[in-house]
């Protein structure tokens, strides 16, 4: 039989050929970088993180708090990078970039039964596969799996939020601290840069007049809904087009005070702009939710509005991309393989699922059912009630006429019978049920039916 082959070296690749090797398996990982640059990565390394350097919050009773200990009792190689190179990240499971591309690098291209080939897949080559090309997927396999499914791929863009150096904020006026004091390091994980209510009226209105980068025709068309019923998928929305819906929404959202006190007035701010870590030293700052596809010199001009941003030096600036993913609905069934070709399976953002840890996830489960399927062993399908199982069949059994890519959430979870009435003991419930269905569907069908490697 064929060696398995693996096209993209990203999340979801990396994570499907360290699970296929670990099981027996030869792997042939394709990564067409740096030959070919996708526009967001700028590195040659593996599961390279393109934007923001947080795989969501680490609680177990939220979402990706919820995946990341699923991973983690699943054995998954990237989860366990993700742990040894995390940073303060408050409630969130933040990581140093470098470190961690570089522990999945060395992992994959020191596994014995992986072979990392550095070229483009132009075309879907014979089985077995798992597509895990991302969201800039290269447009010669993109158009190769739009004649494959018969049915034109789906474009719709994501905006990346501006890092800035830490040694140029102003501390005078930021200060240390996270939301309720949920912090990791205990010296106050994010930068908070606080607003009174004039200052940020002045911000949202200079925000919503500011110049954007025009886009091509066809973005155009994909943001009148033309192709996909939205242009942006809504929680990477730019801050621009948040504020311009209502510009109140950026302090209920991304900007919002709770949970802070700015020391200088004993009190809560009216909106603040954070900052996180991209570094364990903090020389590098995400502006946590400030994706945009503003100009570079309007980005600059506008952002130093920010109060203690007046002398911030960009190190990289906002943009938008492209995002590429295939109707799940109709090309997927729950097991993450192609309904056309059973020797081929979709994993990552190209499958129809955002964020990191689903990424990592579906990656973890392609990987595993494409070795099965090499291995003559029947599919798995994780229980609904588990977070990957519930992500799993939102995206595979989504509304094919409505369909965009789903993101972890404890919504897609099977109700509770009887629920508990309050949020918090809802979602500490639905998180209980997660780890016990995991637990049961490991003892019974995965460990008991996989044969060690070889
Ligand atoms: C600009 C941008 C910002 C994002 N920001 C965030 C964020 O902040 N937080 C978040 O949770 N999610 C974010 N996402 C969404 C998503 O989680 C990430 O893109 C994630 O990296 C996707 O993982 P993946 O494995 O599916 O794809 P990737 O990690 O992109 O990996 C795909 C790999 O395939 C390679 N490749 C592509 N075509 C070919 C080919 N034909 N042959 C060989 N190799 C190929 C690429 O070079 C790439 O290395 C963002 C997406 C984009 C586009």
């Amino acid at each position: 039989m064929n060696a398995l082959t693996i096209i993209g070296g990203g999340l979801a690749g990396c994570e499907a050929a360290w699970q296929a090797a670990q099981r027996g398996v030869p792997v042939e990982l394709w990564e067409m970088r740096p030959a070919r640059p996708t526009g967001a990565h700028r590195t040659d390394r593996l599961a390279e993180l393109v934007c923001s350097n947080s795989l969501g919050s680490r609680l177990p009773d939220r979402a990706s708090g919820l995946l990341h200990r699923e991973l983690r009792a699943l054995d998954s190689l990237l989860i366990r990078c993700a742990d040894a190179a995390a940073v303060p990240g408050g409630a969130a499971l933040a990581v140093d970039r470098v470190r961690f591309a570089d522990a999945v690098t060395a992992a994959i291209e020191g596994h014995p039964r992986i072979v990392v080939r550095r070229a483009e897949a132009e075309t879907l080559p014979a089985g077995p596969v798992v597509v895990a090309a991302g969201p800039l997927a290269s447009p010669a396999l993109s158009a190769a799996l739009e004649q494959a499914l018969g049915e034109q791929n789906l474009y719709f863009f994501d905006a990346i939020a501006p890092v800035i150096l830490g040694d140029s904020v102003d501390f005078t006026i930021a200060f240390r601290g996270s939301r309720y004091g949920r912090d990791a390091s205990g010296e106050g994980d994010y930068v908070n840069c606080p607003f009174t209510r004039e200052e940020y009226e002045r911000f949202i209105a200079e925000l919503i007049a500011a110049r954007r980068i025009p886009r091509k025709e066809f973005e155009a068309e994909v943001e009148q809904g033309v192709k996909t019923g939205g242009a942006f998928f809504e929680g990477c929305l730019p801050i621009e087009v948040l504020a311009r819906r209502d510009p109140r929404a950026p302090a209920f959202g991304p900007m919002r005070p709770v949970g802070l006190t700015d020391p200088r007035t004993g009190r809560r701010p009216w909106a603040v702009a954070q900052l996180r870590r991209e570094d364990a030293a903090g020389e590098r700052y995400n502006l946590v939710g400030f994706q945009t596809n503003l100009a570079r010199a309007e980005q600059e001009r506008v952002f130093r509005m920010i109060p203690g941003l007046a002398g911030a030096v960009f190190e990289r600036f906002g943009e938008m991309h492209r995002n590429t993913y295939i109707n799940a609905p109709t090309a997927l069934i729950p097991a993450l393989q192609w309904r056309l070709r059973p020797d081929v399976f979709f994993a990552g953002q190209i499958a129809g699922v955002e964020g990191y840890a689903g990424n990592i996830a579906t990656g973890w489960l392609a990987g595993v059912n494409a070795a099965r399927r090499w291995r003559g062993e029947p599919l798995l399908t994780p229980p609904p009630e588990t977070m990957l199982g519930a992500l799993c069949r939102a995206a595979a059994e989504g509304d094919p006429k409505r369909f965009q890519p789903v993101k972890a959430n404890l919504g897609l979870l099977p109700p509770l019978d009887p629920a508990p009435r309050g949020k918090r003991e809802r979602a500490a419930a639905l998180a209980e049920r997660a780890a016990q269905a995991l637990a049961a569907w490991r003892a019974r069908e995965f460990l008991s039916a996989e044969a060690p490697a070889p």
